[in-house]
């Protein structure tokens, strides 16, 4: 086999960190992705308002790993930004990660400081807890302030969001929004939080910058891509090394039944003000249909005249709706074991690697998508 020419299917941030690196190595690199941009999901633009809006929701990096930190900072210049999200209960505004600003603001003055206090000595050496470990506390009180956040917050959200009963779902949905255990407004917690000086896109182009790498868009790979026995064939005669970085289900043609996915519709909408709302990011979970709003001038803070701001509605993504983008895996029990089944399928191909958020049917934050593929080299 020619180790030294290498296929990989998605440029997405998982593709096109391994085309660097391998290019770096000696390789020679062709990505494909079927969209007509670079950056998969990463991808940014400047709209008609001169205001850079991010196609597929909005898109903070974050990241506690210095190697990712020092590799990214090789491909362009980032400005730090925390950011603030927010969360509308009961029509009022209040910062999530859901801060003691929460309880101030919902419950009387005394009540409030009680639930504070309790926090504090229940859990003395912990800046954050999950509702789900507040729920099952022994202190009635907490629980109380627990229920709050769950009742109007997290069950409607999720319901929305996954469109299964909450009781049904991964558990480890619910941990992703932090109830911090003190007044502090930020979302995430992790040592570096920055935004692209210049945008995902121009990022992803200086990663993709390199004479060993050629990029062939608008071109799906699915049907080209053949099996031979033991091997995965993309060019006839030529056993060379395919990286997949797209859904396992796709590719072998739904043999095992399809993946669920959850995915969005963004509506765009432009008003010529200064500012929609307050953060940018809220969340609205008590709206009907939709979850959350990005206000995109504050992604970081851009000077323009208006506003641009992209409602997000959930929708479906299964067999009967094939036009929507695959976005969350719905992780249940069933679904793990039809992946595993893929996965098996896609081992028993010597020549075809698969990594990536769709190929390992996993969420994955930029950062750790960046780890697995710089893993995936070192480890060879
Ligand atoms: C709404 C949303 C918001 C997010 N926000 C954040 C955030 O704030 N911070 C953060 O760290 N992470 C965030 N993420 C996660 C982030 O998007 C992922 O970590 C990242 O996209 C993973 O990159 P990837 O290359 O694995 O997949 P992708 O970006 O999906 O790239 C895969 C590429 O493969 C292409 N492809 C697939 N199949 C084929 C085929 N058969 N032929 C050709 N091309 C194919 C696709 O077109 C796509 O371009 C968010 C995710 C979502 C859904």
């Amino acid at each position: 086999m020619n180790d030294k020419r290498i296929n990989i299917v998605g440029c997405g941030i998982t593709g096109c960190v391994l085309a660097r690196a391998y290019a770096e190595k000696g390789c020679s690199v062709t990505v494909y992705d079927r969209r007509e941009h670079i950056g998969g999901n990463l991808y940014d633009f400047t709209d008609e308002h001169g205001i850079r809006v991010h196609l597929y929701g909005p898109h903070i990096f974050h990241t506690n790993s210095d190697i990712v930190w020092n590799f990214v900072n090789e491909y362009g210049e980032w400005a730090p930004f925390s950011l603030v999200c927010g969360a509308v209960l009961d029509g009022v505004c209040v910062p999530t990660a859901f801060d003691f600003t929460t309880a101030d603001t919902f419950f009387p003055k005394e009540k409030a400081e009680e639930i504070k206090k309790r926090l504090l000595v229940k859990y003395p050496n912990k800046k954050t807890a999950t509702v789900l470990e507040l729920l099952s506390c022994d202190d009635a009180v907490i629980r109380e302030y627990a229920e709050f956040l769950y009742e109007k917050d997290y069950k409607p959200y999720t319901a929305k969001q996954w469109a299964v009963d909450p009781e049904k779902i991964d558990r480890s949905i619910f941990s992703r929004v932090p109830v911090r255990l003190g007044y502090k407004k930020a979302y995430f917690d992790d040592k570096y939080q920055a935004m692209p000086k210049d945008g995902y896109t121009h990022f992803i182009a200086n990663l993709l910058a390199h004479q060993n790498i050629s990029v062939v868009l608008k071109t799906n790979m699915t049907d080209k891509i053949r099996f031979i026995n033991n091997k995965a064939v993309l060019h006839d005669g030529v056993e060379e090394r395919i990286i997949y970085t797209g859904a396992l289900d796709e590719l072998f043609g739904y043999r095992f039944g399809r993946l669920p996915y959850r995915s969005l519709r963004f509506e765009w909408k432009y008003e010529d003000k200064d500012a929609f709302q307050d953060m940018p990011v809220v969340a609205y979970p008590q709206a009907e249909g939709f979850t959350r709003i990005t206000e995109y001038k504050k992604l970081p803070v851009q000077q323009a005249q208006g506003t641009t701001y992209a409602v997000e509605y959930p929708l479906p993504c299964s067999a009967e709706d094939t036009e929507n983008e695959p976005y969350y895996p719905v992780l249940t029990d069933d679904s793990k074991q039809a992946f595993e089944k893929y996965r098996a399928l896609a081992d028993s191909y010597d020549n075809l690697i698969c990594c990536g958020r769709l190929a390992d049917f996993k969420y994955y934050n930029i950062d750790q998508a960046i780890e697995n593929a710089l893993r995936q080299v070192r480890s060879e």
